[in-house]
C-alpha cells in the first residue's frame, strides 16, 4: 500500500508535501520521495525511511518550485529494493515525467516482458514503471493523451499523480479501487490519498476524484481544471479494506468518516455476534479501538483500555541471548495484569490474518489471570489474497482459507470467536459511503480477470 500527494501553485510546494505525506504514513513506511518542478525542470528525493528521517530542511531546500507530487511506498508488488522507491522520474523523447502510484496493477508482468522484448530496460521490478514505458512509446506531446493511452492497456487498481513541465494530473482506476481526493490551499488545487493530509495544511476537502476520472492542471494557467471520464464506465469497486483497517480514522475515504464507519462495523458485530455475560469490552490498539467503542456501545459493556500498546516500535530489535517468546508480540502490546485478572473480555480487532498476533495476545491475557476471552473481529474472515494494493500473505498462510472458524478459535486459544458478517460489512459501509465495493479479500470475487489468473498460478 502506498500514499500519493501533490499541489501546484504553492512557494513552499516540497514542503508543504512532505507534510502531507508525514500525515499519510500509515500508508506505507519503507520510503517515500518527493519529485518538484521549478522553471520547467524537475527537482527529486527519494530515499529509504519514514517520511521525517528521509528529508531534511537542507535537502527539502533542493527541491525548489510551486509544484510538486510525492509518495510514500509499502512494497506489494517489485518489492522494498531502493530502485523501486516513488515518485518515478523518467526522461522520454516528449521530455520527463515523474509517476506516484498507489495500487497494484494485476498485469503488469505480462505487460513488463512484452515491453522487455521490444527493447525496453526497466530500472526497477515496480509494476509502476510500465505505465510511464507506454506512455514513452505513444509519442504523444500531450501529456493526458499518452497517459490515457498507456492506461487503457494496464488493468487493476492505480490511483495516480503524474507531472510532466507542464501539467500535473490526477486519475483513478474505473473500478476506484484505492481512495484519491481533491482539495484547495489558498485557493489552489490539492490532490492526497486521504483527507488526513488536508487536515494538517489547512486546505479545504473539495471532492473525491471519481472512479475513472482524469484531472488535469495546466502548470501555468492552474485555472479552470479539466476533468474528463476516458475510460469506459463500469462499476465501482472501492476497497472495503480501506474502512476496516487501512484508512486514517481521522479521514473521509469514499465519501465517508472511517471513524463513524468503524464505530458502526463494532455496533454491527455486538448484534451479530454478542458475548453476554462479559465484564469489559476491550480493543487491540490502536486499530481495533473504533470498532471496539461501537461494539461497548451497542451491547452496553464497559470500554476499557485493557492492553497497552507501545508506540516507540524501531526497526529493528536486540533480542536477549536467552529467547524471550512471543517477544515481538510482547514489545508492541501488552495486557494490565492486575485490572484484568479474573475477568470475562471481549477483544475486539478489525482483522485476523495468519492470527500470530491473536494467538500470542490471548496467551498474555491468560498469563495475566483472564478467566474468559471472547474475540471479535470487525471484518469477515480473511481468506484470499490482496491483488490491488494490501499487503496480504500468500492464500495458504491465510489462516482462515484452510480452517473453520472453530479450528481457528482452537488455535488461537479463545472461549469463543466471532466476526462479522460480509452482509453486515456492506450493509454498514454502503450506508455511509456510496455502493459498489472490492471485498475479494473475504469473498474471492476479484473484480478483474488477471487477478484470477494471478490465484491460479
Ligand atoms: P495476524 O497476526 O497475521 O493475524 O495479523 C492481524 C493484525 O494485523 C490485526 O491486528 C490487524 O489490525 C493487522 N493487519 C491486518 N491487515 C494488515 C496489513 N495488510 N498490514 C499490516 N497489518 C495488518
Amino acid at each position: 500500500m502506498c500514499a500519493i500527494f501533490g499541489l501546484v501553485g504553492n512557494p513552499e510546494a516540497s514542503k508543504l508535501t512532505y507534510l502531507g505525506l508525514h500525515a499519510l504514513q500509515h500508508r506505507g513506511q519503507e520510503g517515500a520521495g518527493i519529485v518538484s518542478t521549478h522553471q520547467q525542470r524537475p527537482y527529486a528525493l527519494k530515499k529509504r525511511g519514514l517520511v521525517g528521517d528521509v528529508f531534511s530542511s537542507a535537502e527539502l531546500a533542493e527541491l525548489p518550485g510551486h509544484h510538486a507530487i510525492g509518495h510514500t511506498r509499502y512494497s506489494t508488488a517489485g518489492g522494498d529494493a531502493a530502485c523501486n522507491l516513488q515518485p518515478f522520474l523518467l526522461r522520454t523523447a516528449q521530455g520527463w515525467i515523474a509517476v506516484a502510484h498507489n495500487g497494484n496493477l494485476t498485469n503488469a508482468s505480462v505487460l513488463m516482458r512484452r515491453l522487455e522484448q521490444m527493447g525496453s530496460i526497466f530500472q526497477s521490478t515496480a509494476d509502476t514503471e510500465v505505465i510511464i514505458h507506454l506512455m514513452a512509446r505513444t509519442g504523444e506531446p500531450q501529456l493526458e493523451k499518452a497517459l490515457t493511452a498507456a492506461l487503457a492497456q494496464v488493468e487493476g487498481a492505480y490511483s495516480l499523480l503524474v507531472m510532466d513541465q507542464n501539467k500535473l494530473i490526477a486519475v483513478r482506476d474505473p473500478h476506484g479501487f484505492r481512495p484519491l481526493v481533491m482539495g484547495r490551499l489558498q485557493g489552489k488545487p490539492v490532490f492526497a490519498s486521504e483527507t488526513t493530509a488536508f487536515d494538517l495544511m489547512g486546505a479545504k476537502y473539495e471532492r473525491e476524484i471519481a472512479p475513472g476520472e482524469m484531472v488535469i492542471v495546466d502548470l501555468k494557467e492552474q485555472e479552470p481544471l479539466r476533468s474528463f471520464f476516458p475510460f469506459h464506465a463500469i462499476a465501482p469497486r472501492k476497497c472495503v479494506f480501506e474502512h476496516v483497517y487501512f484508512a486514517r480514522p481521522d479521514s473521509h475515504v469514499f465519501g465517508a468518516g472511517v471513524y463513524e464507519t468503524r464505530k458502526a462495523l463494532g455496533k454491527q458485530l455486538a448484534q451479530e455476534q454478542p458475548a453476554s455475560g462479559a465484564d469489559m469490552v476491550i480493543p487491540v490498539p490502536d486499530s481495533g479501538v473504533y470498532a471496539a467503542i461501537g461494539y461497548s456501545e451497542a451491547a452496553q459493556i464497559p470500554f476499557e483500555m485493557g492492553i497497552i500498546r507501545s508506540h516507540y516500535m524501531g526497526r529493528t530489535f536486540i533480542e536477549p541471548s536467552q529467547t524471550i517468546r512471543d517477544f515481538g508480540v510482547k514489545l508492541k502490546l501488552n495486557p494490565v495484569s492486575g485490572f484484568l485478572h479474573g475477568k470475562k473480555v471481549v477483544v475486539v480487532d478489525d482483522s485476523l490474518v495468519r492470527g500470530t498476533t491473536s494467538k500470542k495476545l490471548i496467551r498474555h491475557l491468560r498469563d495475566a489471570g483472564v478467566a474468559e476471552v471472547h474475540l471479535r473481529i470487525s471484518a469477515p474472515p480473511t481468506k484470499h489474497p490482496c491483488f490491488y494494493g494490501i499487503d496480504t500473505p500468500t492464500q495458504k498462510e491465510l489462516l482462515a482459507s484452510h480452517q473453520t472458524i472453530d479450528q481457528i478459535r482452537n488455535y488461537i486459544g479463545a472461549d469463543s470467536l466471532g466476526y462479522l458478517s460480509l452482509k453486515g460489512l456492506l450493509e454498514v459501509c454502503s450506508r455511509k459511503s456510496e455502493e459498489g465495493f472490492c471485498h475479494a479479500c473475504f469473498s474471492g470475487e476479484y473484480p478483474t480477470v488477471q487477478a484470477h489468473a494471478a490465484l491460479s498460478t
